[in-house]
């Protein structure tokens, strides 16, 4: 498990399982489930990379796919929407685990015209999917 590590669905839901519950007094500032800017509660310095989504030759991340993964008319800041490996915006996401408690989250900068925001969303391993089809 390096920062290089591409995770597979698998092994990303078997990792975040392994996370204490409840979770550190820093991770637990983050409730939802779903997406949010990276919140100045969080204690950054607690979140060690253990990898990406994506391939780690992956040089061009802006050319991956734009298309969300909802089948069950979730929407992208769903705290129930699934974790759709290959799918946006899991596609550009690196990986990282709390040294503490070990709740893993995932994390990217999403990019407008103006504004650069880092979101994060922690792991649950039930939303998960390995989504066939996408790369
Ligand atoms: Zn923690």
């Amino acid at each position: 498990m390096t920062p290089e590590t591409e995770w597979s669905a698998a092994a990303l839901q078997a990792l975040a399982a392994q996370a204490a519950t409840p979770p550190c007094d820093s991770c637990r500032t983050l409730p939802s489930g779903g997406w949010e800017a990276m919140p100045s509660s969080l204690d950054r310095a607690r979140l060690e990379p253990v990898g990406t989504l994506y391939p780690a030759a992956a040089t061009d991340l802006a050319g991956a796919t734009l298309d969300e993964y909802h089948p069950n008319g979730t929407r992208y800041w769903s705290a129930d929407a699934p974790i759709a490996l290959g799918w946006f915006p899991y596609n550009r996401c690196s990986v990282w685990r709390c040294r503490v408690c070990a709740t893993v989250f995932v994390r990217y900068a999403e990019t407008g015209g103006y504004f650069e925001e880092e979101r994060i969303r922690r792991v649950d391993p039930a939303l998960v999917v390995a989504t066939p089809g996408k790369t």
